[in-house]
């Protein structure tokens, strides 16, 4: 007789959890789950996230962006600040805007460029990322208060760009030295153009993606931090309602939000 086809006796074997197994066949299963694991943690950690999609890292954004880099040139502040005790009513110092550059592969974009003087304009980009206003190739304007695009005309060698409605109104006010261009979908295989409505209906913010962090540059589709927190609206809002999903909207898009009228902030929950 074959002892080798003999069924296995070991009582130990057989009371074992594993069935029929012993110790040799559970420590070969054990190490290849061990190694599907591991392989499943490598597919996970090398596949790239959607947009907007959770990945196995905290950022919602893809790493390999043609976005490189991102500043912020001024940061802004409102006329009138609710959550610093100020009325609505009136406003009590000039509004700034917060203004951002991004750059990438074939483009330095500057969004909202805030600053009515020349020289003060150019300064405050130098002195954050050492360009020339020339050095910028294009400029997005996300709506058409007049706030977000006084600095417009320093960068006259630079294409303009804004969603088709605000560039049509930007267009009628005959204060510009040429046309502003409608943009839409997506810019310099990099940004996105998102309709960001209730500020204003035509309001549009930009979305990219930079070393795995998506971020949203918002304009005035999110006022201030404040303003985030209780997905309220800015006074002069159009429609408070589809502004608060809106900001919805942005906060699953986002891991950084750069808002119309303060300091970039993440977007933590
Ligand atoms: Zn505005």
């Amino acid at each position: 007789m074959n002892s080798i086809r003999q069924p296995p006796t070991s009582p130990r074997a057989d009371a074992s959890p594993w069935g029929r197994s012993n110790r040799a066949t559970f420590l070969a299963r054990l190490w290849v789950g061990i190694l599907a694991a591991a392989a499943a943690t490598l597919r996970a950690a090398v596949a790239e996230p959607a947009a907007g999609t959770a990945s196995s890292d905290a950022g919602k954004g893809r790493k390999n962006s043609k976005a490189k880099r991102w500043d912020v040139i001024t940061i802004g502040n409102l006329s009138r600040n609710r959550y610093w005790g100020e009325t609505d009513a009136k406003g009590v110092r000039s509004a700034i805007c917060t203004c951002t550059v991004i750059q990438g592969e074939g483009f330095r974009l500057i969004v909202d460029p805030s600053l009515s003087n020349a020289d003060e304009m150019a300064k405050e980009l130098d002195r954050r990322t050492g360009l020339r206003p020339r050095d910028i190739t294009a400029a997005f304007i996300t709506h058409e208060h007049g706030d977000h695009w006084f600095g417009l005309a320093h960068f006259s060698e630079a294409k303009w760009l804004a969603a088709p409605d605000v560039a049509a109104a930007l267009n009628k006010t005959n204060k510009l030295s040429k046309p502003v261009e409608a943009a839409t979908g997506r810019l310099f295989d990099a940004i996105d153009v998102l309709p960001t409505p209730g500020h204003t209906l035509s309001h549009h913010s930009l979305r990219f993606d930079c070393d795995g962090t998506s971020v949203v540059v918002a304009g005035d589709a999110v006022a201030t931090r404040d303003f985030w927190r209780e997905r309220r609206g800015y006074y002069n809002c159009v429609d408070f309602e589809l502004s608060a999903k809106t900001m919805d909207r942005i906060a699953r898009l986002a891991d950084v939000v750069v808002p119309g009228h303060d300091n970039y902030f993440l977007n933590l929950k």
